[in-house]
This record gives C-alpha cells, structure tokens and sequence, in this order.
C-alpha cells in the first residue's frame, strides 16, 4: 500500500508541478477571474490526468505489477484516481459554475474581456470554432462521470450492475479527451506539459478504445474444460478441477486468474489453488460469498467450458527472510494450498508456520489441509473462530517468538487483515514485511 500511497501522489505532484511552469497562476496580481482561470486548467489537467492513467490501468498491465505490488493493488489505485477524477470534477465544474451563478445573483461583476488573441495556426483556429461544443460536451460527460463513478463507490449498488455501467466510463472518458484538448490553453502547447498531458491521453484514448472492444487481457486468456467438482458443504467451499484445453503461460503459487465459467455473468476473479506442474491442470476453491458463487455448486457441472485469464498478482511469497508466518483467513486459505502443493514436491529450509483461521470448520477440508502442511514441512495451526482464543498479533507472536526474523503473508477479510498489521507494526515489524493479498477489488 506503501508504494501505491507514492505513486499516487507522485502522480498528482508531477502535474502540478508541470502546471505551475507553465501556467501564468504564479506570475499573476492574484485577481479573482484571472486565479479562477488557472485553477480552472488546473482541476483540469489534474481531472483528465488522472482519469487517462486510470483508464491505462484498467487494462490490467502486468508491468505495473512489480511497480504496485500486483495486480489487486494495481486496482486500489485506479480506485483512487477514479475518486480524485470526481473530485476534481465538480471542483471543476464549481470554479466554471459558481461565479456565472453570483454574477446572476449580483454578487459578482462581469469582468472586463477583450477580445480572444488571433490565431494563426490552423489547428488553434479550428479548436476556437470548437469550444461551444467542447464545453457542453464537457458538462454532459461531468454530469455521467458523476453518475457513474457514484455508482461505483455505493458498495451497496451489486456488483454485476456496477461491472455493466462501468463499462459506459471509457465513452464517457473519449468526450472528456475531446473537451480537454480542444480547451487546453494554447500557450500550454509550447510548454513540457503538454507533451505529458497528450501521451497521457493518447494512452487513455488507446485503453478505452480496448476496453470498449471487450480485448482487456485477450493475450492472456486460455480456456479449459472442468475435469471434476467437489463440494464442501460444511464450509461452503467448491474445489474445481480444469484441464487446460489451449496454452497457459504457467503461473507462480499465490497467483490468481480472471475465470470466466458463463459469459453472462462475466469474469470473477480467484486464487489458482494449485501450483503448477506443466501438466495443464488447474484448480481453483470457490466460497459462496454472493449471488453468483453461491450458485456455483449447482450450476457447474463436469465438461463445462471455461476461459482463464492469468495470472496476476504479486502474493509469490518470495523473501528474504529465514521464517514465513502465513494467515489465510477463511477462504483466504487458497494462496497457501497452491505454496503447500509446491513446498511438497520440493526441499527448502524455511521454517513457515500456517495460521488458518476458519468459522465453520471442515473436518475432511483440515485433514486434507493437515496432510499437506506435513508433506510441505509447514506447521499448520488451526484456529475455530467462536471457538478458540481469538487470532491476533499476541496470539501470533506467543507461538512463533522469532517472528522478528519472519515475513508475514496475509489473504483474508480486510478488516483482519487491517488490525492484524497495525498491531504487527506497533510491536516493530517493517510495514514491508506484512504482505497482504487484497480480496476485493472494488
Ligand atoms: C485477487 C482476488 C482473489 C480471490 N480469490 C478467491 C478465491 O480463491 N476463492 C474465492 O472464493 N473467492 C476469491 N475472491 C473473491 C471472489 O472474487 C468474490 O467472492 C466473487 O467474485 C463474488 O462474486 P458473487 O457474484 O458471488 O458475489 P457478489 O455479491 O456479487 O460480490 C461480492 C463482492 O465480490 C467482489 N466481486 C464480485 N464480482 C466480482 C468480479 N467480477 N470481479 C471482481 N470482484 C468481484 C465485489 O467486491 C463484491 O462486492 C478473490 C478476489 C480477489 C480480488
């Protein structure tokens, strides 16, 4: 979370910056229709800015992975640009509004205009016809943008609702490219930040226009046939079995793919619960947290197709340190069956103790666990929420007293996940240490 906090502010501070050289807002006598003018293209830029590298990373770019740290992060930060994006907007929207409304209300005078500056370069004069039609497109696409990214934030609104008006932002985002060249101040084209706002926005433009074609991960996708189902009904767990039916780039344990089991419903994404062997077997352990994947165990049957879309994710539990404390909080479990099936067929010299806090336990699912974790050399503890002491950072620290020599690998309900680290980090652990696999993406 450290280094999307970085990136996020670097992203605003690079703008500003590039802004404050090239707008006149520094040099100025600081009047309130010429300071309005510059915050007017700076809430600008910041808006169009931060919305074109949203869309960029929409596409879920697998080179940001190592910069983010994964994919699940990577869509933390689109998150927050889509919200600074609002923002932004309506204190856009308010600095072109607010005075035309005082004006009418007699609180403020018109100011004084001369007339526009001459233009002699083509491109500008075509852009001066524009700026009727660019300014009331930029207020109909506010006015969606702000439907939609609301939309997106009420995490009451379903999520198969909000994956469908989701997909209207990049139409929405192609006008608001429209509205910002066309409205650019000239005098900015001459200046670095244009160069920087115009490959943001042709980065923008190309990922929208991706986006709208349905191709998002299209290199990435293989499909597969469901070889066997097993359900769990204690825990509510569906292990599915996939033979692999084209090419599959492999992936690394504690990775997750996109499945697609019915094209109505969409892609959702799960841990691929197995490592991998070359033998184009996959299996992925599906709770019941919704609608759709509490149908699951009813609706998947052995032959059905599926299309995988993988792998992503930086939870690879690659350290440097001596000992691994691993916590998989419920279905969180997945991400350590796929490291347990690997540590098994393989020696290693790291102690790693298992924590698998669960609130309906399953005995055929434990045993299986068990085995695994003696097979992988992993002492696994088994914690029955309701039942046993509850699991925090004390409880942690009691049973494994060298956890200072110990990376912490995290995948379970946020809230957990979020006192677990705060405690972890009060009692001196490097917030560098606490990795923590985001379950939801929204
Ligand atoms: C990186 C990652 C790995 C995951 N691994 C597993 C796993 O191994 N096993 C498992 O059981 N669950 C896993 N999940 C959670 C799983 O994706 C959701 O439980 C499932 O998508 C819920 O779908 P639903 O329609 O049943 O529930 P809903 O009630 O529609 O959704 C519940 C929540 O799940 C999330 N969600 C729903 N649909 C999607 C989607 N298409 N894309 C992204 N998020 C969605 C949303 O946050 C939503 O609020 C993982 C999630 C992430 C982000």
């Amino acid at each position: 979370m450290k280094k999307i906090k970085i990136l996020f502010f670097a992203i605003l501070l690079i703008i500003t910056l590039l802004w404050l050289t090239a707008d006149t807002f520094l040099s100025q006598d600081f009047l309130f229709f010429a300071v309005r003018s510059s915050l007017i293209s700076y809430t600008g830029l910041i808006g169009i800015g931060v919305m074109s590298i949203a869309m960029i990373l929409a596409l879920r770019p697998v080179f940001m992975e190592p910069v983010t740290g994964g994919l699940d992060k990577t869509y933390r930060l689109h998150k927050w640009l889509g919200i600074t994006g609002l923002v932004i907007s309506i204190m856009h929207w308010l600095l072109v509004k607010a005075p035309k409304w005082m004006i009418g209300w007699g609180m403020l005078e018109r100011p004084a205009r001369g007339p526009r500056p001459e233009q002699t370069n083509s491109i500008f004069i075509f852009f001066q016809e524009q700026r009727g039609l660019a300014e009331s497109i930029g207020e109909w696409a506010f006015y969606a943008v702000v439907i939609l990214l609301s939309l997106a934030l009420i995490k009451k609104f379903p999520y198969k609702h909000f994956f469908k008006t989701h997909r209207l932002l990049p139409i929405v985002y192609l006008f608001l490219v429209f509205h910002s060249v066309v409205l650019t101040p000239f005098y900015y084209w001459n200046q670095a930040i244009a160069p920087v706002m115009a490959i943001l926005m042709l980065g923008g433009t190309v990922a929208a226009i991706i986006s709208l074609s349905r191709k998002v991960g299209y290199h990435r996708k293989a499909i597969g046939e469901i070889t066997q189902l097993e359900y769990f009904t204690d825990n509510r767990v569906l292990s599915i079995d996939i033979k692999l039916l084209s090419h599959w780039r492999g992936h690394q344990t504690g990775q997750f793919a996109f499945v697609t089991f019915d094209k109505d419903e969409g892609a959702h994404p799960f841990t691929i619960s197995s490592s991998w062997n070359n033998d184009g077997h996959i299996n992925f352990m599906v709770k019941g947290l919704g609608d759709y994947t509490n149908a699951m165990p009813r609706t998947l049957k052995k032959g059905d197709l599926a299309s995988i879309e993988g792998p992503y994710g930086r939870f690879m539990f690659n350290g440097d340190k001596p000992r691994q404390i691993w916590i998989g909080g419920g279905i969180g479990i997945t991400p350590f069956i796929a490291r347990l099936q690997k540590l098994s067929t393989e020696k290693h010299n790291q102690i790693i103790h298992l924590f698998y806090s669960t609130s309906a336990p399953q005995e055929d699912f434990i045993e299986r666990l068990r085995k695994l974790a003696e097979k992988a050399k992993v002492t696994l503890h088994v914690i029955v929420s309701g039942k046993d002491p509850r699991l925090n950072a004390d409880r942690i620290c009691n049973i494994v007293p060298d956890w200072q020599t110990a990376d912490i690998w995290f995948c379970g309900p946020a809230g957990f996940g979020k006192s677990l680290k705060k405690d972890m980090i009060q009692k001196g652990l490097s917030e560098d240490y606490f990795h923590q696999e985001l379950f939801n993406m929204r």
